[in-house]
């Protein structure tokens, strides 16, 4: 067994960091313990790793947590029932009535939601601000604010973050910096390295990978907050299954291969797109005329595989250019290994009409596949007509 996974590099991480063989049967791959209980050895006596309640633990959650861990280069990893169970736990355990935080003004949807109505309920209040211009998130700080809550590239207008930035601007301020990593996943950036508190991931996305589980995941350097986290997750419950647990254990293994495939392919969409008459802006991280490219090349391995875009005949047309793509499917979530597209201002973004993170209506968002390229590109130009 490795002493020391953390030398080693990023691919051979994702294999073998907390994926050691079964010491029982000497299985190569970490099985699913599809167990509720353990057997204690007399009353109180857990046997080996303290197995008690699969709500608490179980081995397969633990090699799951032990591989993300090493893949963000944190100390502590807790994986969650979904994104969203991960999101909540964050914010229930760091933030008390009468706190305040800070929030992107293109901030996921379901995020602004859980914010915005359901943690109001409980007195803590938001702000909303531009996180690219780190003047207005200093403006928005108030004495009580204990969050900046930043996801960088943002969905689903890709903007971009300068994490050490926000960081020393939290920081300063008493405040932690959480990084919601879902769009760029610790192959492409890793935010804890630039200065950041807390990591949260939906698994359900590129980390998974297959579009076939729903999770999520939370990672700190901090011991204490670990503690809290474990507590609250235990005492609330929102954990994942074991078979949740193992495919996206399976899903992290090619997941350096995946993000490398998705980045060409979405660089090859952006360059048709670009020069598309149908096409009046495009958002990608990766074009040097995007205001974020210079951070992003900074902070970015590579710009991976979101793209979003405007159609130049507004919204009923971009309605139905979502309709007519054959290989791109007209679908919600994203990060799998297939084409996805989709309107976000009558889907996944639909609950902030209305709002400042009111999205443009003309705006699709894709989340280009592993597939060939050239067939992704030919399938979105024949529907763009
Ligand atoms: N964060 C981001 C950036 C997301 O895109 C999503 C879901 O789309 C979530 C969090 C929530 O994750 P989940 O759907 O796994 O609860």
């Amino acid at each position: 067994m490795v002493d020391d996974y953390s030398v080693l590099g990023f691919e051979t991480r994702a294999i073998h960091a907390g994926q050691q063989p079964d010491p029982r049967t000497g299985a190569v791959i970490v099985p699913i313990y599809q167990t509720s209980t353990y057997a204690q050895d007399g009353v109180g006596g857990t046997r080996e790793g303290g197995y008690e309640y699969s709500r608490t633990a179980n081995p397969t959650r633990t090699a799951l947590e032990q591989a993300l861990a090493s893949l963000e280069g944190a100390r502590h990893a807790l994986a969650f029932a979904s994104g969203m169970a991960a999101s909540d736990a964050v914010l229930r355990t760091t933030l008390r009535p009468g706190d305040h935080l800070v929030l992107g003004n293109d901030a996921y949807g379901g995020t602004f939601r859980l914010i915005d109505k359901v943690l109001s309920l409980w007195g803590i209040e938001h702000t909303v601000a531009n996180l690219a211009n780190v003047d207005e998130v200093r403006a928005a700080l108030r004495p009580e604010t204990k969050l900046i809550w930043c996801e960088t590239p943002t969905n689903p207008l890709l903007g971009v973050a300068d994490i050490a930035a926000l960081a020393g601007v939290a920081h300063d301020a008493d405040a932690r910096l959480v990084v919601d990593n879902t769009f760029a996943t610790p192959y492409l950036q890793t935010p804890l390295a630039l200065g950041a508190d807390i990591v949260v991931h939906s698994t359900t996305k590129y980390l998974g990978g297959h579009s076939d589980v729903v999770g999520g995941a939370v990672l700190t350097n901090e011991d204490d907050l670990r503690e809290q986290l474990f507590y609250l997750r235990n005492a609330a419950g929102a954990v994942p299954g074991p078979f949740d647990a193992w495919l996206t254990l399976r899903g992290l293994k090619t997941l350096a291969l995946r993000m490398e495939r998705h980045s060409d392919n979405a660089e090859l969409i952006v360059q048709t797109l670009a020069k598309h008459p149908k096409v009046s802006k495009v958002y990608y991280p990766g074009l040097p005329e995007h205001p974020g490219h210079e951070v992003a090349a900074k902070q970015m391995r590579r710009f991976g595989g979101m793209v979003s875009f405007r159609h130049a005949d507004g919204e009923q047309a971009a309605l139905e250019l979502a309709s007519r793509t054959k290989l791109f499917i007209l679908a919600e979530s994203l990060g799998g290994i297939e084409s996805l597209i989709e309107h976000p201002g009558r889907m996944t973004h639909a609950s902030t009409a209305g709002s400042t993170l009111e999205v443009p209506e003309d705006l699709i968002r894709l989340s280009v596949g592993i597939e060939d390229g050239t067939d992704l590109v030919a399938d979105l130009t024949a529907a763009l007509g």
